[in-house]
């Protein structure tokens, strides 16, 4: 048995504020024996447990009155597999600290989203993906991982049990603590980035195009300007570069316009976010993207002026994992922001209605209104994601109120703090 994990005296908040939680005990294990005796601990005191990732999430993921787990401690790549480039790499690692590591293997993610600055278990239990339908999400790129039951056993599951890493793919932390995850890479790969302002029919209507034509393409629609920047990433030989931002006056449509870079594509996905907002984001069948953008726009400039954050316009591939909110097709996803100070609510239930009509799934780690019934409807693999979970989690332990309302917990009768 290892030596206690550290416990962490402050209360927990997510990276937007808007979920705070008070943990009965925030421990940071230093090894998988700490993490053993936490996990342990834990179980003989009937108390759930909930992992953190960097709490990037929106949505209250990560909420517990039990025990709250943070792994930043157990970082690194640990190996990359010289035949298949698979890289394995311990759950808190920050995706931030990958590229360096996999670089030196002469290899890379071969897509990232908007930051960096999750933590790859976080990433990978709510299906975080970037733009494009030629390479998808992080649940997408998982080959194996390793995880902790409640009675404290390490358990692997790979691509010999099909089923089972199809749940644990993208599970919420709701089969256990996921210690070491083993993901598919690429050959290292430099990108070119570009970005440009076009009015908003001529890039909607013009996106698939682009995006076919391109490695990975996503716009974003700035309300208060009613344009769009287009922006689009290629694959290069060339030396990097960056060209100097020219000055743009706050409130211009160059300020949003980055200036032509090229770099290694870790360098190049991730965007820097400063100020806190909240986001809601739904996953649409690609034929229905074009209509649900076209009313989302009608419905901010008609009945919600309060809000100016851009909406953003990316693309998934079908995706296999069970909870995957694509469940298999070709996929649009538009995503909505506020400032997190800032009313949010109307507009974003609005914005679900529509989204509902075109058929839409939210992501599991941003905000929506659904209930369990809905939820049922919507992903008809949910029984057998609950029976894997039953045979893993017997005790339901790894749970919260808000899982469990969701009706992702299954039939167990632990208490949901
Ligand atoms: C500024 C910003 C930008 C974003 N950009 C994107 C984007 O481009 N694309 C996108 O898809 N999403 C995006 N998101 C959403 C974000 O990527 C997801 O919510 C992601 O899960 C956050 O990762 P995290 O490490 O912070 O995880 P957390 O929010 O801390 O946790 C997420 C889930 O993972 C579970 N978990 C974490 N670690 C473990 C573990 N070791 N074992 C078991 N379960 C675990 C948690 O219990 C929880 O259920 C963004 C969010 C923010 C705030």
């Amino acid at each position: 048995m290892g030596r206690d994990a550290t416990p962490v005296a402050e209360p927990w908040a997510n990276w937007a504020g808007n979920v705070r939680a008070a943990p009965r005990v925030l421990l940071r294990p230093a090894s998988l024996d700490d993490l053993r005796h936490a996990v342990i601990a834990a179980a003989r005191r009937g108390e759930t447990v909930r992992v953190a990732g960097a709490g990037h999430s929106f949505a209250p993921l990560c909420a517990t009155n039990g025990t709250l787990l943070d792994l930043s401690l157990l970082t690194g790549v640990e190996r990359i597999d010289r035949e298949t480039g698979a890289a394995t790499i311990r759950a808190g690692a920050r995706i931030t600290d990958l590229g360096p590591s996999l670089l030196a293997g002469g290899r890379a993610l071969a897509n990232q989203g908007d930051i960096d600055r999750q933590a790859i278990a976080g990433a990978v239990s709510t299906g975080t993906h970037g733009t494009g339908r030629k390479h998808g999400s992080f649940s997408a790129a998982v080959r194996a991982v390793e995880l902790m039951r409640s009675d404290g056993e390490l358990v692997t599951i790979d691509t010999t049990d099909p089923e089972r890493l199809r749940a644990v793919s993208l599970s919420l932390g709701l089969l256990g603590v996921l210690t070491r995850l083993t993901l598919a890479t690429v050959p290292a790969y430099k990108l070119r980035e570009r970005t440009r302002a076009l009015p908003f029919d001529a890039c909607l209507d013009g996106f698939l195009a682009e995006e076919t034509a391109k490695r990975n393409a996503e716009f974003w629609w700035l309300p208060a300007h009613d344009l769009c920047v287009l922006k689009t990433f290629a694959e290069t030989d060339e030396e990097p570069f960056r060209t100097e931002a020219p000055e743009a006056l706050p409130g211009t449509i160059e300020r949003y316009l980055r200036p032509d870079a090229v770099d290694w594509s870790w360098r190049i996905y991730p965007s820097t976010r400063t100020f806190p907002f909240v986001e809601m984001e739904y996953t649409l069948p690609l034929s229905e993207g074009p209509a649900a953008m076209r009313e989302v726009r009608r419905l901010m400039q008609t009945q919600h002026p309060e809000c100016t954050w851009a909406v953003e316009y990316r693309t998934q591939p079908g995706e296999p994992s069970l909870l995957s909110p694509t469940q298999g097709a070709e996929s649009v996803t538009i995503s909505l922001h506020q400032a997190v100070d800032l009313p949010y609510e109307p507009l974003f239930r609005d914005a679900e209605a529509i989204f509902r009509d075109h058929h839409g799934r939210p992501h599991w780690g941003k905000l929506h209104w659904l209930d369990r019934d809905v939820i049922a409807q919507l992903y008809p693999e949910l029984p057998a994601f609950l029976a894997i979970r039953a045979g893993m989690d017997p005790e339901g332990m790894f749970t919260n109120a808000y899982l469990a309302r969701l009706g992702l917990a299954g039939d167990t009768s632990a208490p949901a703090r």
